[in-house]
């Protein structure tokens, strides 16, 4: 299994010299099988780079999964320009738990039309196919080819979802929990993303919204995000070996993320910045493209 971040940014993209390093793009990751099966999890405009990592890992593949969170702009800005649409050789799973009653289909059919978009979404060629997540994803994982999929609610403005991506075949785990404030989160909500991140065996990585730290967390609470602190101690707390921060703030220069990250290393080692562009393998270090 492999990891591919696409857009690493909470907020709306920026377009600076500044932010290289960290990327740009808001939050959209790309997750690969051994046996060839690629799994999306959000559609922010890191979709776009999401694509082309897409088809160059796996240049015959023509079928994906598109897991959404919930559906803040900054994780479905990506939607309306998505390649795949627009190939009649694709088919387009799209995938999400009902966020404020409405499902991913009523967020891409209303995003892909005029005002928002010239064309409709009956226009586009692709095969699209949509698909509720319920909650019962804990008792009963999903299967997609070699991976299964299991999911739980996050705390968030509206809510949103964790997903828990496992490859039986090589033991590795990756949970995403991007948009959650741990800090207003009831102790129902903490277990169950607690479990996601332990059962059945502690996850390979844990991929977790840390855009503050402690000091500038109080001035933005009920905003919907969470400390590195919080993010570290969920993976110490749950077995989980290594985490990677994400959901970074748009106006996080480069030169902010390093003094950052040197304060994150120094608490524990296993934890770094995720950064656009950066490829994740289980055991490998992170190579950037
Ligand atoms: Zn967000
Ligand atoms: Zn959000």
């Amino acid at each position: 299994m492999k990891l591919f971040f696409g857009g690493v940014r909470g907020g709306y993209p920026v377009s600076d010299p500044a932010f290289r390093s960290v990327g740009m793009d808001t939050t959209s990751i790309l997750i690969v099988g051994e046996t060839d099966e690629a799994i999306i999890i959000d559609a922010g405009s890191g979709l776009r780079g999401v694509f082309e990592q897409l088809v160059t890992w796996l240049p015959e593949l023509r079928t994906v999964l598109l897991c959404c969170s919930h559906f803040h702009l900054d994780h479905v800005a990506g939607l309306p320009a998505f390649k795949a649409w627009y190939d009649a050789a694709w088919t387009v799973e799209a995938a999400s738990r009902i966020i404020g009653e409405l499902t991913i289909e009523d967020v891409v059919t209303s995003m892909i039309q005029p005002p928002w978009w010239p064309l409709t979404l009956d226009q586009l060629p692709a095969t699209k196919r949509f698909r509720i997540l319920d909650d019962e994803s804990l008792q009963a994982p999903s299967v997609y080819g070699g991976l299964t999929l299991r999911w739980c609610p996050l705390e968030h403005p509206g809510g949103s979802t964790a997903f828990r991506i496992d490859e039986p075949a090589s033991g590795q785990a990756i949970v995403f929990a991007s948009d959650l404030e741990w800090a207003l989160a009831d102790e129902t909500r903490r277990d169950q993303l607690r479990a996601l991140c332990a059962q059945p065996q502690p996850a390979t990585l844990l991929i977790v919204d840390g855009q503050y730290d402690e000091e500038t967390y109080e001035a933005h609470r009920g905003w919907g995000h969470s400390t590195w602190q919080e993010g570290i101690a969920l993976a110490q707390a749950t077995g989980v070996p290594e985490v990677k921060l994400t959901h970074h703030a748009p106006h996080l220069t480069d030169a902010d993320a390093a003094a950052h990250e040197q304060r994150i290393q120094t608490a524990w080692p296993a934890a770094t910045l995720a950064r656009q562009g950066d490829i994740w393998t289980a055991g490998r270090p992170v190579t950037t493209t």
